[in-house]
């Protein structure tokens, strides 16, 4: 179960990016424009929690990983860890402690890893360059350990392997593993195991798991997949077009939908059943909207079978309890 301590908290964190204006709006003295990746967004993350952050492509969660990873640099807002504010944190030096406490494990696994070098030198890579071992004997232990933890035993038939010699999955458990090897506090995982099969997404799932339960690290599990973030999560915070709509635990979130973007998630995936609570309404239309085009009023209105005019002229605050809320007029 979480602890009650936070160990990540975002606040009104907000990632623009400028665009450059062309040469006609330059003549025509129109200002350049920005996309509004995240858009003041509040989330904090338990010690031993696993949060779910899931939206569509577009919906700005892997840059709300790359920020918390401080692979991305924030325009607005804050970023806490245990209290610490590392919001303008930056450089080689000063973010070595923050990166061995917090990881990040990314979805392509093929892309992430190095087809020249072994299993034993990708793990053994960030135990190097964050100086976390004195000599060779101790760098094989963590390696090792690091592996089983990860699901591949015996951890030493794997040391001399390159990438292509390995399974989709076995890959993957090679990313989680150059991960687990510092001894992470928090890992962000971007969509982990959405290039997996389904067999082989169940047992990805359950190592990060009993990382968990037996670390008590904390995840931030970011997803597309409503069913798969009901799976694994303790919380669902649901984001759309750069801002939160609707935070609460995964079974509120996932059987008791307040906000329409949600219902429509869920009943996009039969396989949860899609008539509780607002399961009348059509399935979602279209894509997330640009985020240079962010409508007025409610950010979903575009696309929601419900609006009315008060959608169109005033953006909801995200409310309804204490334990679920929702950015919607209509939530309660
Ligand atoms: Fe739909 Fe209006 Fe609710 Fe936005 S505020 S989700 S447009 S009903």
């Amino acid at each position: 179960m979480p602890d009650a301590a936070d160990i990540l908290r975002l606040e009104s964190l907000q990632v623009h990016f400028p665009i450059q204006a062309g040469l006609f709006a330059r003549v025509l003295g129109r200002p350049a424009g920005a996309v509004r990746a995240v858009d003041g967004i509040d989330l904090n993350v338990g010690r031993g929690e696993i949060v779910a952050l899931v939206g569509e492509s577009g919906s700005g969660k892997t840059t709300v990983g790359r920020v918390i990873t401080k692979l991305a640099q924030p325009t607005g807002g804050k970023l806490l860890f245990e209290g610490h504010d590392m919001t303008s944190v930056q450089g080689t030096s000063a973010l070595r402690p923050y990166r061995r406490r917090v990881q990040m494990i990314f979805q392509d696994a093929y892309q992430s890893l190095n087809p020249r070098h072994t299993v034993f030198d990708i793990v053994a890579e960030p135990l190097r360059s964050l100086r976390l071992v004195e000599n060779g004997k101790q760098l094989v232990e963590r390696v090792g350990q690091a592996l089983a933890s990860a699901g591949l035993n015996p951890p030493g038939d794997f040391f001399s392997r390159f990438p292509h010699e390995l399974s989709g999955g076995q890959r993957q458990r090679v990313v989680i593993a150059g991960a687990l090897a510092v001894k992470p506090e928090l890992i962000v995982a971007d969509e982990p195991v959405s290039m997996l099969d389904v067999s082989i997404r169940a047992q990805i799932l359950q190592v990060l798991v009993d990382l968990r339960d037996k670390h008590n690290m904390a995840l931030l599990f970011i997803t597309h997949d409503l069913p798969l973030a009901w799976l694994i999560a303790d919380r669902i915070a649901v984001l759309y077009l750069g801002k939160l709509v609707e935070i609460g635990s995964a079974d509120e979130i996932t059987f008791n939908p307040r906000h329409p973007y949600t219902v429509a998630l869920r009943n996009a995936t039969p396989q949860i059943g899609a008539n509780a609570g607002r399961g009348e309404l059509p399935a979602l239309q279209g894509e997330v909207p640009s985020a240079t085009r962010v409508p007025n009023g409610c950010r979903f209105h575009p696309r929601c079978p419900l609006a009315f005019d008060r959608c169109r002229q005033e953006e909801p605050p995200i409310e309804v309890g204490p334990k679920h809320l929702a950015a919607c007029w209509l939530a309660n």
